[in-house]
């Protein structure tokens, strides 16, 4: 972080302030989710670094970045500049890939639903596939055909059922998991190692063993796992037929601080000290990372509309709530976020002569469960103030839930690193209009269901 000469929180304040200058929020536009470019490109060199620091010279390695996390042509053509490709899960985020400029050999794809004509495109286009189950291989069998080896690398996602994280819904390498071949199953390591033998341009192992909330010595335990399978796979065949391991993502975020706890690097180092093998050269690698590259680098600015109080409760009403914060207001104890106060024109709000004031901040979402705080610690909030919701860069504004027809946010992307001090803007994404949100609920077929008797 050291050729980065103001520090994230920092730039995070110009560009608040900066945004509301340049219009970017205000009474029209009550909602933005900006991006802080040099975080992103920080967090990226770093992801990088951190691998190129572990593996033997010459070692092929891929990052892929979990479109998921930031399905943004702009933040993914960045990430592209910076040297990393795609993960991506659906045509949709196929598309976004290709959009940004990302070449088929830097795409990999996973999803545990591929349809027929998915798995032919992707073969067709020569982008790396890993499937999931034994019925996706069997559909793989029939499109490889026989004897032509496929131009795309092919590969089989494997479940090490090694436990899960302090987020059920996150922890994908749990005895029941729905992904990937689950190994410890009676019969299936035999049964993995014989569809290795079997098929010979099978020449990839997959394992994403959990997202936020799963401790790094497990995700480590996983990928030993997959390692180890891969060593026992390509000891039977008698040749390096699995080349390259896929270690998919999962590193989690501190949502608690400014401190980017844990890095690449110490995930990295620990899997070197975990999986000595798995950088020794033998293996070309693949990572699948998406919330730890993106998610400090982003700021949800919302204005609040109203203060109000029920009950003996202080409730400031905001703009930003499960239409952008979707996992905290439904899971608000596992997707806890930073709330930061500022004045109308951006600057940091200062305390009262009382103190600060425990407040609950709520969204403009129709349901009483639409906060994103409660009882939070927070200057005492004023209509015309705005809040700003850290931390989220990754699956909070990029992941939209069109709840009571709210529009989806303008983003845009900030340079904050300017020797004059100057806070610069890109657009990302432009405001979704009203008009957008008719066209796109059925407004050509008003008179459908009518017509219908
Ligand atoms: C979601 C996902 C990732 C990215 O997970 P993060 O926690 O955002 O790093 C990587 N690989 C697969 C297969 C995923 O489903």
């Amino acid at each position: 972080m050291t050729s980065i000469p103001v520090a994230p929180a920092a730039r995070r304040e110009q560009a608040a302030r900066a945004a509301v200058e340049h219009g970017l929020l205000g009474p029209d536009q009550p909602v933005v989710g900006l991006l802080d470019v040099a975080g992103i490109r920080a967090a990226a060199a770093g992801l990088r670094a951190a691998f190129d620091e572990v593996v033997a010279p010459g070692t092929p390695v891929l990052h892929a970045f979990a479109v998921k996390a930031a399905a943004l042509v702009p933040v993914l053509r960045l990430l592209a500049d910076e040297g990393l490709g795609c993960e991506v899960a659906s045509p949709g985020e196929l598309a976004l890939a290709r959009a940004a400029g990302v070449t088929p050999d830097r795409i990999v794809l996973d999803s545990p639903a591929k349809t027929v004509a998915e798995l032919r495109e992707a073969l067709a286009l020569g982008i790396a596939v890993n499937a999931d189950n034994p019925q996706e291989l069997d559909r793989l069998d029939a499109l490889v055909g026989h004897g032509t080896p496929p131009a795309a690398p092919l590969g089989l996602r494997v479940n090490p059922q090694v436990g899960g994280g302090s987020i059920g819904a996150l922890s994908t390498a749990t005895a029941t998991s729905k992904f990937g071949v689950a190994l410890l199953d009676p019969g299936a390591r035999a049964w993995v190692v014989r569809a290795f033998t079997e098929r010979p341009w099978l020449t990839r192992l997959h394992a994403h063993v959990g997202s936020q909330g799963c401790p790094l010595e497990l995700m480590a335990a996983g990928i030993r796992a997959a390692y180890e399978l891969a060593e026992e796979i390509n000891r039977t065949v008698g040749r390096q037929q699995i080349d390259t391991l896929d270690i998919g993502g999962g590193l989690p975020v501190n949502f608690a601080s400014d401190e980017i706890t844990p890095g690449h690097r110490e995930y990295a180092q620990l899997l070197r000290d975990t999986v000595p093998g798995l950088f020794d050269g033998r293996y070309g690698l693949v990572t699948e990372f998406g919330r730890s590259l993106i998610a400090k680098s982003g700021l949800v600015l919302a204005r609040v509309e109203y203060t109000k109080s029920a009950g003996g409760r202080p409730i400031a009403v905001t703009h930003a709530g499960a239409q952008l914060a979707t996992r905290t207001v439904f899971a608000p104890d596992a997707w806890p976020l930073r709330v930061t106060a500022y004045d109308a024109q951006g600057r940091p709000k200062a305390e009262g002569d009382g103190g600060p004031v425990l407040q609950d901040v709520a969204g403009p979402c129709c349901f009483a469960g639409d906060l994103v705080a409660s009882g939070r610690s927070l200057p005492e909030l004023a209509a015309g103030d705005l809040v700003g919701l850290l931390d989220t860069g990754a699956y909070y504004f990029s992941n939209h839930f069109a709840y009571n027809s709210l529009p989806r946010p303008g983003i845009y992307g900030f340079d904050a690193t300017g020797a004059d001090g100057e806070v610069r803007f890109a657009t990302v994404r432009e405001p979704q209009t009203v008009d957008e949100i008719v066209a796109e609920s059925g407004a050509k077929h008003a008179l459908g269901l009518s017509r219908l008797r």
